[in-house]
């Protein structure tokens, strides 16, 4: 749409309604989730959905999603937890209330210009897409190219297409404090 005229295509206006697009993004989710539920139902394996801790040697307590509590035993254990974002001690950093994934993808505002700390495939889909939405976006990697776990071609072929769309790239950067006005409810950094 924002290159239409270069393509003969004239689009007097268009706007990006963030509210919807966050709409069908909750609804993806929810469709993928009921898709999972599905499966797990079908393959006979037993889904308990709530809260688990040990309280003894391979025996959990679960808080169940009404409140209630279940104990399960297993001879073998596997946790699976995932892992969460954490934010780097950088001074002002936690009261910015920075975004981190989770948040990023419940906007229903197009930041006017967003700060993505971190230069792997998360932050770069995301200063992709936000781009893309209008914001103005900068990506500040500490390494000196992104995605620095991949070959270089990868590295330089993504420098080239952020450049293209006009991503701001700070490369070979340490935060050192962030000192920006800290504005509640309107977040900009991730
Ligand atoms: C924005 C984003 C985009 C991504 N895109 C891709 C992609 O395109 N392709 C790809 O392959 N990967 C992608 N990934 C990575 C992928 O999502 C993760 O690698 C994967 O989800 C890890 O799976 P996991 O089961 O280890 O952990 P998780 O998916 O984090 O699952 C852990 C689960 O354990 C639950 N849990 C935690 N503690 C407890 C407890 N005490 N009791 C009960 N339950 C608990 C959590 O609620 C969670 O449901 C993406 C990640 C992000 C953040």
């Amino acid at each position: 749409m924002r290159r239409g005229r270069e393509f003969g295509i004239t689009i007097d206006e268009f706007r990006i309604d963030m509210s919807a697009v966050r709409d069908r993004k909750r609804r993806m989710v929810s469709h993928s989730v009921d898709i999972h539920l599905d499966i797990f139902k079908k393959s006979g394996v037993e889904l308990i959905l709530g809260s688990g801790r040990f309280i003894g040697p391979r025996t959990l307590e679960i808080t169940l999603q009404d409140g209630t509590a279940r104990r399960v035993r297993g001879d073998k254990v596997i946790i699976s937890t995932g892992t969460r974002a954490t934010l780097e001690a950088i001074p002002g950093l936690a009261e910015a209330q920075p975004l981190t994934h989770v948040e990023a993808l419940e906007l229903d505002v197009i930041p006017e210009h967003l700060i993505v700390i971190g230069g792997g495939y998360v932050g770069l889909e995301l200063s992709q897409a936000m781009r893309r939405f209008g914001s103005k976006v900068s990506v500040i990697d500490r390494n000196n190219r992104l995605l620095h776990r991949e070959d270089e071609d990868v590295s330089e072929g993504l420098r080239g297409l952020f450049d293209d769309e006009g991503i701001d790239l700070v490369l070979n950067a340490r935060l050192k404090k962030y000192i920006g006005e800290v504005r509640p409810g309107s977040p900009s950094v991730i």
